[in-house]
């Protein structure tokens, strides 16, 4: 542990020389305390004053199985021992090549065959877009196919590509005229409603399968992918399904399309491919795409795209321990009560507490709404979400709002029953500590 001397130092440094993703830095250090984490144990972290805190948002959607698993560890300090990195651009490597395999696997054969890998959620739609959109390019009859269709406050990452299918005002409008061309619509009945010209001229539909994460944490209606699956096959349309957040058991199957048994042309993954331990993403994708790049040299077919650090090796390290964990603590199969729990504690914190005007729950993720308790909506300069994450702090849990006044909790799978009660008691006595104020 580190001493509050030293603490505070590394507080003036930040205030001094750093800049937080998506934080309004006027308020950064004036609003709460800064906390610096120092370590992590199971669901449990601790910060460099030894304060424990239980891991609310799974340290921002990725971690998986808990900090400082012991199988995943062992697999990154075996594989740091051995190599930290090598070029994957022009050469191979043994755990990709296992990875790669794996991911395959886990859907029905001759699917999803082919994975390309890059760093992050943005780099994995990315590659997506840039797959889907050169695969048109140089297929004969399909030239005309360069429009993006993708969902009202979808949220795909903040590289321009990815960021110019944002449907989150807030985030996006701003970026507006950059980027790809993107159409939003608000449904699947939106989507057909538009011309059978423009439906010719689509290369590709993302969505993210089953629940929108930054969207408040909204579940889709039951059936809408299956039913998008059909629309994409009937129009010749690609499917790209961004399983960036739900991925890896959040909405309680491995994948989430997995729960209406769609299989996407364009599989996105990233934040818990390593149980949340280093950066790795990877895009799957179809032999039929895979194919389409095949061609001499000189017609320049090539998928010229790829990043410094692709294929990790010690990402790919910790994501075949996270796998491995799925499978030796038979993760999913434990999943099922604990789903239940957080929903059940959910409608009874939505029925209970004044301050809570809805609640919303997906396999392992709960979005909880706040409102003042006449149920008038708080406005975005009175921070409520920011504050009562800020108040839950005192009652041992951190997490984060995804709007202003949209709470989440979406904590790593291997949370107990009793840490699931821990949290919503948290949630409660945050919310009612803050709220009452504004
Ligand atoms: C987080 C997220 C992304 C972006 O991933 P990064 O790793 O932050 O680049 C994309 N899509 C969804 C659905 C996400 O939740």
């Amino acid at each position: 542990m580190a001493s509050p001397q030293q603490t505070d130092i590394w507080i003036q440094r930040d205030l001094a020389h750093c800049w937080h993703p998506f934080t309004p830095q006027a308020l950064w250090g004036k609003e709460a305390e800064i906390l610096m984490i120092e370590s992590g144990k199971g669901v449990w972290l601790t910060d460099t004053l030894g304060r424990r805190y239980l891991d609310g948002n799974s340290s921002i959607w990725v971690n998986i199985h808990g900090h400082c698993h012991p199988h995943i560890v062992e697999a990154i300090r075996r594989q740091a021992g051995i190599i930290c990195h090598s070029s994957y651009l022009g050469f191979a490597h043994g755990l990709a090549s296992d990875l790669a395999t794996r991911l395959c696997s886990y859907f029905p054969k001759d699917t999803l065959t082919r994975v390309f890998f890059s760093d992050d959620g943005s780099t994995a739609i990315e590659s997506a877009l840039k797959m889907a959109f050169q695969s048109r390019v140089q297929t004969p009859g399909e030239e005309h196919r360069r429009h993006f269709v993708a969902f009202s406050n979808c949220y795909h990452g903040d590289t321009m590509g990815a960021a110019s299918l944002g449907g989150v005002g807030t985030f996006f409008d701003r970026f507006k005229g950059f980027g790809i061309e993107v159409t939003h619509v608000n449904s699947l009945d939106e989507l057909r409603a538009l011309s059978p010209e423009f439906i010719r001229s689509v290369t590709a539909v993302i969505i993210e399968p089953v629940i929108q994460g930054v969207n408040r944490m909204t579940p889709w209606p039951k059936g809408l992918l299956r039913d998008l699956r059909r629309f994409c096959d009937e129009q010749g349309i690609y499917l790209i399904c961004d399983e960036v957040m739900t991925g890896f058991g959040r909405t309680g199957k491995l994948f989430a399309c997995m729960n209406e048994g769609v299989i996407p042309d364009f599989l996105c993954c990233a934040k818990g491919l390593t149980s949340g331990y280093t950066p790795l993403a990877a895009c799957l994708t179809t032999e039929a795409v895979f194919d389409k790049f095949i061609g001499a040299c000189s017609e320049n077919k090539t998928f010229y795209y790829g990043h410094s650090f692709t294929a990790h090796p010690i990402g790919c390290a910790a994501a075949m321990a996270s796998l491995d964990v799925f499978e030796n603590e038979r993760v999913l199969e434990n999943l099922p009560p604990k789903m239940q729990l957080l929903a059940e504690l959910g409608a009874e914190l939505e029925r209970n507490n004044p301050w809570v005007s809805a609640v919303r729950s997906c396999g392992m993720i709960l979005g909880i709404d706040v409102a003042r308790a006449d149920g008038t909506p708080f406005a975005q300069d009175d921070r409520a979400g920011e504050k009562a994450c800020i108040a839950m702090r005192r009652h041992g849990l951190l997490t984060r709002p995804c709007t202003h006044d949209t709470i989440v909790l979406m904590p790593p799978l291997c949370i107990t029953e009793e840490e699931i009660r821990f949290a919503l008691r948290a949630i409660d006595a945050g919310i009612r500590d803050a709220l009452p104020e504004l």
